[in-house]
């Protein structure tokens, strides 16, 4: 190898080694999450916590910190009981923060004998899957922002999780360092706007869409609310940050108006995009790469409510 052919790898080694997340991948992923044996994920069960430990291996996989305390998993009392939320990070060249986010809980299992096991494939294995390959995607890069991992339990239950982590002395400083937060929920289907496409709730009350399209990669496209009139940006995990003034918003593929599988048994793997979720993926990651806190400062507008 010349010397210069060497000196030119060395530059281009981002580029050499740069790993996509394979399709592959995000299958696994997925399929492990909304699989029987995970019999539907709901909080304050054996096999939620089985699905908590799961992701926490995946974050172990991709070496990355603990948010608080010595694990992965984050506690919190629902019932009586101690259940868990899972929370990672990536520390990148600034203090700065986004964050990743979804929540991992479903709604367990139905007395119906034909099939008894409310899978949530899409609802919301697929954003956990969306959060769990940006870790993957981060795997060896070193990124301007630090980046925060968070699966959150309990959020059929009414939030539970993330209301609890929010609150979470130990993390304010952190919380407190979150430029934006991302929350996937139910991204496993292509939208209304067409394939490689989210829509982000609430875009009215962020420039979160608009600074984020600037940079966007391979024309990855963040959308509009199409749901204007359901107040989604209410509705999900990404308001119990919203109430501590963080930018937060979710983001969605579902067509919420012809959409026949939520919280529904048919919410199962054969209505998954997987070239779609891991196209996303990818585009997702690489734009987040090319973020800085120079050139992604998003601010809420004054419609905004914080109540
Ligand atoms: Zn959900």
């Amino acid at each position: 190898m010349s010397k210069f052919f060497f000196l030119w790898l060395l530059g281009n080694s981002s580029l050499l080694f740069s790993q996509e997340v394979s399709k592959k991948r995000v299958v696994e992923v997925l399929s492990h999450l909304a699989s029987d044996e995970m019999k539907g994920r709901e909080i304050g069960t054996p096999e939620n916590e089985t699905a908590a430990l799961y992701i926490a291996q995946k974050f172990a996989e991709n070496k990355l910190d603990y948010c608080v305390g010595h694990s992965y998993l984050v506690p919190f009392n629902y019932r009586g009981k101690i259940v868990y939320n899972v929370c990672a990070i990536k520390k990148g060249k600034s203090e700065k923060t986004l964050a990743f986010s979804a929540h991992f809980d479903h709604i367990g299992i139905s007395d119906n004998p034909r099939d008894q096991v409310f899978n949530g494939a899409d609802d919301n294995a697929s954003g956990v899957t969306a959060m769990i390959g940006l870790a993957d995607y981060f795997k060896t890069k070193e990124p301007d922002f630090s980046l925060m991992f968070i699966a959150f339990n309990g959020e059929e239950k009414g939030m539970k999780g993330s209301k609890a982590i929010v609150e979470i002395p130990d993390l304010q400083t952190k919380h407190q360092n979150i430029a934006a937060l991302f929350n996937f929920e139910m991204v496993a289907t292509v939208s209304q706007f067409g394939p490689n496409a989210l829509y982000m709730t609430g875009d009215e009350f962020s420039d979160v869409d608009e600074l984020f399209n600037a940079q966007s990669i391979n024309n990855l496209k963040i959308q509009p609310d199409p749901h204007i009139g359901q107040q989604l940006f209410y509705r999900s995990d990404n308001v119990s940050f919203v109430k501590k003034k963080i930018i937060a918003h979710s983001l969605s593929t579902v067509d919420m108006t012809k959409a026949k599988h939520y919280h529904q048994l048919n919410d199962d793997l054969e209505i998954v995009d997987f070239d779609n979720l891991t196209e996303i993926i990818n585009n997702f990651g690489k734009t987040i790469e090319k973020l800085n806190p120079q050139n992604f400062a998003p601010k809420y507008t004054d419609k905004v409510s914080f109540e």
